[in-house]
Formats: structure tokens, C-alpha cells, sequence
């Protein structure tokens, strides 16, 4: 069994506890309008690398010092990594048995049987929220948020620990109704750890042109630091959750 790997970050503290191996997966059904890894879509990019269970895990092995001293582990992230599942199922598999820690950071807008087939091999999930307003969503991804919304419950059914994941892009979704109906589904996941809302930036617009993609949000701007202060207040008090602005 191979996986499809755009690139792999041996020393990161950004997705997960502690210092962690996150592999990027290639391929995404989304088209989120801020994506600034438009080059991960593709499943079948000419620019993937192709890697075997037993190759990825010697890489993941080489840290484990790192992991042991700072409770980290290995992160799968994307692209939407959960399109190549079984890949991934492997490696949680052989992560359980050399006990290193496992996540994953997902849309979650893919079938439930995906996610509830990884429960058993993962410590935890960074689970996006792109926007509890389905018509939004449609507008903001391209896609129905309605397996988002399903998986969060099941996630949450299941005892799977939670770090939620949201990017604040000015005018599409930082309206306080959409922030406040959003702490609001947050406060009933009792495995919801922590909220990080994810101020929206263009860097990666440059990859959008690379492509030959007209990206339509030049105009916008980064969000305020006070603005991103009050929603964080909002959805921490409605949540009852821990809410950073990372
Ligand atoms: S889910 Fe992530 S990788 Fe996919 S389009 Fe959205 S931001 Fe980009």
C-alpha cells in the first residue's frame, strides 16, 4: 500500500500537541476560497511523492526522542488527508503498537464510515469548521456542511478529543449570528479540547496564480486584532470551551 504525500514537516509544534512529524496529504475535495495549498488537491499531482507504510514509519521513528520529551507525535494534515484512509489506518496501526500519538487534521466533509473506521487508532482530531451556515459553506467550500456537522457528533460519541479549527475571513465568516450558533453546537461536544480561531492571510495566493486559478479574495483583508479579541470572547463564553487566536 502506498500514500500520495505532497511534503513532510519532521519538526512541528503547529498541528498538536507538543513537537510532531505532520505528513501532507495530497488530494481535497474542497475548494475553500482561502486554501493556500490549492497544490494539494490534486489526488494524482505530478508533484506527489509515493510512500510505503514500512518507508513513512522509519521517517515518523526517527523522532520519537522528540516525541517521548514533549508529548507530541505524528499529524496527518492536507489536503484532505482522510481521502487516502486506509494509508493512514496502516500507519495509526504501527503508531499504536511503537505508542506514539496520533491526530489528524480534517474538514470532516466526508462519509462518516471514513471517520468512525479510524476511531479506534486515533488520539485525537483537528476538525475544521469552515462554516456552521450550510448556504455559506456552499458559497465559502464549494460543499454541503452537513457531514461536518455529523462527524463532529460522532467524533464526539465516540470520546475522540477535539481541537476545533476555524478561519476568520472578513465578510464570510465573521458574522457574530454564525460565531454565536457555532459556540452554541461547541458547548454540547463535551470532547471539543479547544477552539483556535485561524486569522485569514493571502500568502498563499501566489500558488493560486501558479496554477492558473483566479483567486477572488485580493480585496479582503486580514481580520482586525480587536475583532478577532470580541469573537474569540463570544465563542468562549458561549462554548465554554478555551478559545486562542493562533
Ligand atoms: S479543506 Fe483545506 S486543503 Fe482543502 S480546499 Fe479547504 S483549505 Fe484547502
Amino acid at each position: 500500500m502506498k500514500g500520495k504525500i505532497h511534503s513532510i514537516d519532521t519538526f512541528s509544534t503547529l498541528d498538536g500537541p507538543g513537537i510532531r512529524t505532520i505528513v501532507f496529504m495530497q488530494g481535497c475535495p474542497l475548494r475553500c476560497k482561502y486554501c493556500h495549498n490549492p497544490d494539494t488537491w490534486a489526488v494524482n499531482s505530478p508533484n506527489a511523492q509515493e510512500y510505503g507504510v514500512e518507508e513513512l514509519m522509519e521517517i515518523i521513528l526517527r523522532n520519537r526522542p522528540y516525541y517521548e520529551a514533549s508529548g507530541g507525535g505524528v499529524t496527518f494534515s492536507g489536503g484532505e488527508p482522510l481521502l487516502q484512509h486506509r494509508f493512514i489506518k496502516e500507519i495509526f496501526k504501527h503508531c499504536r503498537k511503537e505508542n506514539i500519538s496520533t491526530a489528524y487534521d480534517s474538514s470532516l466533509y466526508i462519509s462518516s464510515r471514513v471517520v468512525l473506521s479510524l476511531v479506534p487508532f486515533t488520539n485525537l482530531v483537528l476538525a475544521d469548521i469552515k462554516q456552521v451556515n450550510n448556504e455559506k459553506s456552499r458559497l465559502l467550500t464549494g460543499a454541503d456542511n452537513r457531514l461536518n456537522i455529523a462527524n463532529l457528533k460522532l467524533l464526539n460519541e465516540n470520546k475522540v478529543p477535539i481541537w476545533i479549527r476555524y478561519v476568520v475571513l472578513p465578510g464570510w465568516t465573521d458574522a457574530y449570528e454564525d460565531l454565536e450558533k457555532m459556540a452554541l453546537f461547541i458547548r454540547d461536544l463535551s470532547y471539543v479540547e479547544r477552539v483556535d480561531l485561524l486569522p485569514y492571510h493571502a500568502l498563499g495566493s501566489h500558488k493560486w496564480k501558479m496554477l492558473g486559478l483566479e483567486y477572488q479574495l485580493h480585496e479582503v483583508e486580514p481580520p482586525a486584532f480587536n475583532h478577532l479579541q470580541e469573537l474569540a470572547q463570544l465563542v468562549s463564553s458561549l462554548s465554554q470551551c478555551p478559545v486562542y487566536v493562533t
